[in-house]
């Protein structure tokens, strides 16, 4: 999709929490000197007339919720905003020096400053027009037949999604790729084939009746229709209506959203010759030859209904009708460097109307966002030397550890799992690979052409640096130190297939870890969000991966009952929750995430006991306010729903609710059946 929905999302799917700048400022302010200037929860953004057993988020957060607003070019805002804002000011200096200063031509600080100063170039971007699209235009103008057009949609695949580690399932190309570790072969690369070729987010947006829907619907149809005319393209509303129509057809073979978890249903090894029989209609060949995956003897299908869907409409749509359909998609997806009315129409749609965002975003920020995607690592490189010192480093890998002994002694601690299975969890904890900061090693991008004052060439080319990369990899064994986000990221991952996980450097800062904090504020942040990810090994999907990412059962029936059962009482606690009168939380979509969230709460709960000091400051109410306020976050409406019918995790208010299934709470803040979040001590959940 657009540059400004991936922005909106990146900003509101990380993890939630508050400046610690702009809180010692606040505090200073407000609070006798005595309490100025400590490495504190933030006790002013409490809501004490809300009783924490009613409402956890809001009595942690009532009090900043009341006095802050979400900035006008954000679609959310909370500590993992603010977070956000900082790495980005960070980078966006870093990159305003770089384009200024005269590092040797082919350096990668030259690249990434070319690459920023034409984005920035608003008037040469303006003064070429269309210009830089017209190769790509004229390619689709001249397809000519089927074996043309799966030559063409073949050639423009990227390596765009990413199933487990990330769980991106979008794309607006017809088809996405994804190449990492074989599910079924620890020592070989595979290439992954997904659903795409959708303008809006999720197939729900184009088949869900209601009103709501009915107006995004024809908000999209008017925007294709905007997007043309800017082209000077011939009959845009009779064409929107079309590529609509196209659209709302592939949309109903789409697998939802909750299917596209399950892994079961995902592991499809075809023969790339069975293309052609398993799902006609699609010149497959052409299409393997021009994403280069001619030698792939396999090729993993996740979406099989889809791949089957898609294909088989090829020969009922006409020819033009694909072709308009690229057109607009090979536009709509550069509206970003393409002249401001272009990028101006794109928000207007995806900004707007999808996210609820009232203002675009400055072009100095959707800048360092591009350069960001396009050049990752080059770019975190750079950040990392400037702010991301080896003691912090060194801290975290300390904390990893006591992190990893206190889920070491709950495995131990667990009377329902048979030891055979114990024995194996234990294996894959052991040989969990945890990467802090940055990668131990960085992308060479000597062989990527940057070309000042081509904005929109260097992102075509960027795109497909990045897929020769991910292709390379089919040549050779797996690399389980991959890093699958940029170090100036705030956000964390698990990586079930390389059992490994990432804490990039920008999300290792106060107040997720303040190393001058109490153990309390430490491990009910930034421990929580350790054991958030070590417990993605061992949740209802890690638990599908060995220790050496093999897509394999290692449990025993009687252990997978009891881990069903504690997961079917999750899932009806959070499909309770309902952020709006006609739209609940999905407890099936979000049960890996909301278990990752017990699990790695209840580990750092461990981890801290065992852990904390002599600080007067160091108690469970503490933990748990550090716990929630990690969580603090405002979301615009229209976003707020986006992210309950796609995204994989809980409404950030609620997971600051996972607290109600720790003994320990309810203790801490003498919760006492009859209030809301009480729950009955079975009914409290204990996966792990
Ligand atoms: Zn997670």
């Amino acid at each position: 999709m657009t540059a400004s929905l991936r922005v909106a999302l990146a900003a509101s799917l990380v993890l939630g929490t508050a400046c610690r700048g702009d809180q010692a400022a606040r505090s200073t302010a407000a609070a006798p000197p005595a309490q100025a200037a400590v490495h504190d929860v933030d006790r002013a953004g409490i809501d004490a007339s809300v009783a924490p057993g009613d409402d956890f988020f809001h009595y942690a957060n009532g009090g900043w919720l009341k006095k802050n607003e979400i900035p006008p070019d954000r679609s959310s805002y909370g500590i993992g905003g603010i977070l956000f804002d900082r790495a980005q000011e960070r980078t966006h200096a870093l990159l305003d020096a770089a384009a200024a200063g005269s590092a040797a031509a082919g350096s990668d600080e030259r690249k990434i400053g070319d690459y920023y100063a034409s984005y920035m170039d608003e008037a040469g971007i303006e003064a070429k027009g269309l210009a830089p699209l017209h190769d790509q235009l004229a390619a689709i103008a001249a397809i000519g037949d089927a074996h043309a057009l799966a030559a063409y949609v073949g050639s423009t695949l990227r390596a765009d999604v990413d199933a487990l580690n990330s769980t991106n399932f979008y794309t607006d190309r017809l088809f996405g790729i994804w190449i990492t570790q074989d599910l079924n072969d620890p020592a070989h690369a595979a290439p992954y084939l997904m659903q795409g070729g959708l303008g809006m987010p999720d197939r729900d947006y184009y088949m869900q009746p209601g009103a709501r829907m009915d107006g995004n619907r024809s908000a999209y149809r008017s925007h294709v229709a905007a997007m043309l005319k800017l082209a000077a393209i011939a009959d845009p509303d009779a064409k929107a209506a079309r590529i609509f129509d196209l659209e709302r057809r592939i949309a109903d073979v789409h697998a939802t959203r909750t299917e596209s978890v399950e892994v079961s249903k995902a592991n499809n090894p075809w023969p790339r010759e069975a293309f052609v029989k398993r799902a006609p209609g699609l010149d497959w060949p052409a299409v393997f030859q021009g994403a280069h995956l001619d030698q792939a003897a396999t090729i993993i299908v996740w979406h099989p209904g889809a791949i089957r869907g898609i294909a088989a409409l090829v020969p009922r749509v006409p020819l033009e009708t694909w072709r308009d359909y690229l057109t607009f998609h090979a536009i709509d997806r550069r509206a970003g460097v393409l002249p401001k009315a272009f990028g101006d129409e794109s928000f207007a749609f995806y900004g707007k109307v999808l996210s609820g965002t009232p203002q675009r975003q400055d072009l100095w920020k959707r800048a360092v966002n591009a350069t960001d995607t396009s050049l990752g690592e080059a770019v975190g490189r750079l950040y990392v030397q400037k702010y991301f010192p080896a003691a912090s480093k060194a801290q975290l890998q300390e904390m990893v550890a006591k992190m990893s002994a206190a889920f070491d002694r709950r495995l131990d601690s667990l009377s329902w799992m048979a030891p055979k299975t114990k024995d194996a969890a234990k294996a894959k904890l052991k040989t969990l690979r945890v990467g802090i900061g940055y990668p131990d090693g960085w992308r060479d991008f000597s062989t990527l052409s940057i070309v000042r004052g081509d904005a929109l060439g260097n992102v075509e080319r960027a795109e497909l640096f990045d897929y020769q990369f991910h292709l390379a990899k089919l040549a050779r064994a797996p690399d389980k130190g991959e890093w699958w986000m940029t170090p100036q990221t705030v956000n964390a991952v698990n990586l079930p297939l390389q059992n490994a996980l990432n804490f990039p450097a920008a999300i290792l800062e106060p107040p997720y870890y303040d190393p001058a904090a109490s153990a309390a504020i430490r491990y009910g942040a930034v421990g929580a969000i350790i054991g958030h990810e070590i417990s993605h090994s061992f949740d209802d999907q890690g638990s599908q991966f060995d220790a050496d990412g093999r897509f394999t059962n290692w449990w025993t029936p009687q252990d997978l009952a009891h881990f069903k059962d504690a997961s079917a009482k999750l899932v009806a606690q959070y499909n309770a929750y309902a952020p709006f009168p006609d739209l609940h939380v999905n407890g099936q979509l979000t049960l890996s995430e909301n278990i990752a969230d017990v699990a790695g709460l209840s580990a750092a709960y461990d981890a801290y006991r065992a852990d904390r000091g002599q600080d007067p400051g160091d108690d469970d109410r503490t933990f748990f306010i550090s716990f929630a306020q990690s969580w603090r976050t405002k979301f615009r409406e229209a976003l707020a729903r986006q992210l309950v019918l796609t995204d994989g995790h809980a409404p950030d208010e609620y997971r600051a609710d996972t607290v109600r299934n720790l003994d320990a709470w309810y203790g801490a803040f003498d919760v006492k059946a009859g209030q809301r979040l009480y729950l009955a001590p079975p009914d409290r959940v204990r996966v792990w």
